[in-house]
């Protein structure tokens, strides 16, 4: 069972406690994002089985009628034991969401991936006339270039900052270029994009932003938000008639994920600390 302390950022330990959480939020105006803890699978039954979980939760979305769809991480298929192996159990995801209907996002991991990651997502979000959606770094260099290439396909892309410490040569590494970065990235997705545009941002100024360039542009977007980060604020734009999608992650993999969220925010270290204290 996932304590209480985790519950703020983790929906629980299985699909069915997932659906429950997204349930709430539905009835909030918000929308999920559901996402299984896992990655780095370096033997292919765990990619396998992870892969099979994610087509049973496709069906089990798709089942429940809520407003859902799925974020996969390429290395939890299969990518750490070869880019076919990812390319097929994506494939194979891809083909049962889109049988019921369900929007499949594929996460972004370290610079490593990203060729095998923009290669797959091309193939399929063209086979599925835009069901899939990708996301891409704006502390990266080469965003840049990988966005005119996007600009080109059909299906969703979502703009982060970037999780992942990249080496100099290849990443900005100054907090305020990759918000310049951000801002750039930003507009040429506004004013080139066909299929909407996904802010995957707390921050209030990229948000803020993307309003101005909805309204400059007119083309469609959404926020995307971590559960448990400033949920208030997605509540309140939901009631503001943005559209407003949280991700979900779920699973029993949950402990490094806790950590992680608890330790990049002193707010969160405190949060965790007071609960543990009991105070
Ligand atoms: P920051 O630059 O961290 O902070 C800017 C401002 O936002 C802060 O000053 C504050 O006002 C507000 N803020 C930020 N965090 C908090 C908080 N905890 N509490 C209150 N206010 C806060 N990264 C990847 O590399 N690959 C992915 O596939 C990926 N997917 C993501 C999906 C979603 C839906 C989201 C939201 C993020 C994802 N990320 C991913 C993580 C992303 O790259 C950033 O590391 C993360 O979102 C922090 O950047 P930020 O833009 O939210 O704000």
């Amino acid at each position: 069972m996932i304590p209480p302390i985790a519950s703020r950022f983790v929906a629980g330990e299985s699909p069915a406690a997932a659906l429950d959480h997204v349930d709430d939020l539905n009835d909030q105006g918000v929308k999920a994002i559901l996402n299984l803890l896992g990655e780095h699978y370096e033997e292919r039954p765990p990619a396998d089985e992870d892969a099979a979980a994610y087509e049973d939760l496709v069906r089990d979305i798709s089942g429940s009628g809520l407003d859902a769809c799925i974020s996969v991480k390429p290395s939890q298929i299969g990518l750490d034991v070869g880019d076919d192996v990812f390319a097929e159990n994506l494939a194979d995801i891809a083909a049962v969401a889109d049988e019921h209907g369900v929007f499949t996002w594929v996460d972004m991991e370290d610079h490593e991936t990203t060729d095998a990651t923009l290669d797959a997502f091309e193939d399929l979000t063209t086979e599925y006339e835009g069901g899939v959606g990708v996301c891409v770094q704006a502390n990266l260099k080469r965003t840049e270039e990988d966005l005119e290439r996007l600009a080109d396909l059909p299906g969703k892309v979502r703009l982060v900052k970037g999780a992942y410490d990249e080496p100099r040569e290849l990443a900005y590494k100054n907090k305020e270029r990759v918000n310049e970065a951000y801002r750039t990235y930003l507009k040429f997705m506004f004013q080139e994009f066909d299929d909407g545009v996904a802010v995957g941002s707390h921050d209030p100024e990229m948000i803020a932003l993307a309003r101005d360039l909805h309204d400059e542009y007119g083309t469609d977007y959404e926020i995307q938000m971590l559960m448990g980060v400033r949920d208030d604020a997605q509540v309140e734009l939901a009631a503001e008639d943005v559209e407003v999608w949280q991700y979900v992650p779920y699973g029993d993999k949950w402990f490094s994920y806790f950590y992680r969220r608890a330790m990049e925010r002193k707010e969160n270290m405190l949060f965790a600390l007071r609960a543990v204290l009991g105070r």
